[in-house]
């Protein structure tokens, strides 16, 4: 029996799992445990709907991986033994595995500054967004401050100021909003962000955050009623705890083929891994996860053939961001994630960037009937990863 156990079933662990599952369905000695926090599917990419109070479809994991085989453990993995090849989940079960399968994602980096960790809000969990949900709507006007000015930051702001018209949104952060956007995408991004009211402080560097305000560096202060942390990126510790080579940032370091490079019967997939291309390490998209998800599983099922796993290749296809409901924009790029000239705005891009957030779940039902559809699924990079 060949014990495959994938740990999180975000984008890129649940892309892995199913496409295990269609690919091994014949083969009787292997055995598949997708472990993940919650049965629920979190829907990351739409966590700043919630936060403004918009309920999302009910995606259960149980009901897609009925029939499969794939057994779902749903706790919290708080332990990786690499040498023993175990995990513990929940502190009291362990699970044993050939082969891992980590794919943990990440979350905002709460720690970067003083006091975010205890009075921000954060955007890492459906239950998150809940609490921030929650705590918006009982909110009788005030200030919101979004720390963090990436697209995670733009998104939340545009969609809560769209949401309460009556609450003061501040969108605080060391980059200008859109700055890695084309001069049309990034005009179309402002001018929308100032429709709605959000008041852009960029280039501005944030040193704590306090119960009622957030301080900037050089002394200024932002009052703030709720603050919500959507800066920077962090990872579980239980990669480097485990003994696994990791980056800088704790994320797996893999070698071609997506494997650890310190322990080859790791794999690591999403945001969890610091995946080498040629234009340089990859960055935390749902867009490059599951394409992750798709070559570990490829791989995996080639060794237990006796074959050599292949290498991955990625290139960028676009940046959809949302602007409320009403509104987007979706910069086209180049595979090293240059911002071509191409880009959508307003309806349009309103249109795309729905698509591109509903197709996930979608596509984990047509991997399972028809694995290689999952293979075709994104772009290799031609020469910018050749
Ligand atoms: C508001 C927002 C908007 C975004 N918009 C976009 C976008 O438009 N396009 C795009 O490409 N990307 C977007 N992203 C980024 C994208 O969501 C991530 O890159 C993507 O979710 C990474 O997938 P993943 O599978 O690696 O991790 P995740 O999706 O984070 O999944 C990790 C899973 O592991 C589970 N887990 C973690 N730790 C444990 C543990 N110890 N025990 C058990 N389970 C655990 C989690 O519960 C989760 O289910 C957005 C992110 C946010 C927050």
């Amino acid at each position: 029996m060949h014990r495959i156990v994938v740990l999180g079933a975000g984008y890129a662990g649940m892309t892995a799992a199913v496409s295990l599952a269609a690919r091994t369905k014949r083969h009787e000695d292997v055995r598949i445990t997708l472990v993940n926090a919650t049965e629920r599917f979190t829907e990351r990419l739409r966590l700043h709907q919630v936060a403004a109070g918009q309920d999302l479809a009910e995606l259960r994991i149980p009901d897609l991986l009925a029939g499969t085989g794939v057994e779902l453990v749903c706790g919290w993995v708080t332990g990786i033994d690499a040498d023993a090849r175990t995990v513990r989940v929940d502190d009291e079960r362990v699970l044993e595995y050939d082969t891992l399968v980590y794919a943990l994602g990440s979350v905002a980096d709460t720690a970067a500054v003083p006091g975010a960790d205890t009075h921000a809000y954060a955007l890492d969990s459906a239950h998150d967004a809940e609490l921030l949900a929650r705590r918006l709507s009982e909110l009788d006007g005030g200030a919101v401050a979004v720390c963090g000015s990436g697209l995670t930051g733009v998104e939340a702001a545009a969609e809560i100021a769209e949401q309460y018209p009556g609450l003061t949104v501040v969108l605080l952060g060391r980059e200008e909003p859109g700055e890695n956007l084309t001069p049309r995408a990034t005009a179309h991004l402002r001018s929308t962000l100032d429709r709605l009211g959000v008041r852009v402080r960029g280039g501005v560097e944030i040193t704590k955050v306090l119960p009622d305000s957030v301080d900037l560096a050089g002394g200024d202060s932002v009052p703030a009623d709720v603050v919500l942390w959507a800066s920077g990126v962090r990872v579980s510790p239980l990669a480097a705890a485990a003994g696994l080579a990791v980056d800088e940032r704790g994320r797996v370091v893999t070698d071609a083929a997506l494997r650890s490079v310190s322990h080859p019967n790791v794999y690591a997939i999403g945001d969890a891994a610091a995946i080498r291309q040629g234009y340089g390490v990859m960055h935390g998209t749902c867009q490059g996860g599951m394409p992750t998800g798709v070559h570990a599983a490829v791989s995996i099922v080639r060794e237990l053939r006796g074959k050599q796993p292949t290498r991955f290749r990625f290139g960028y296809l676009h940046t959809p961001v949302s602007l409320g409901r009403n509104d987007a924009v979706v910069q086209f790029t180049r595979p090293d994630n240059s911002p071509k000239q191409l880009c959508l705005t307003g309806r349009l891009a309103v249109r795309y960037k729905e698509e591109v957030s509903a197709a996930p779940w979608p596509s984990f039902a047509r991997m399972l009937k028809l694995p290689a559809s999952g293979s075709f699924a994104w772009r290799r990079g031609g020469r910018y990863t050749r």
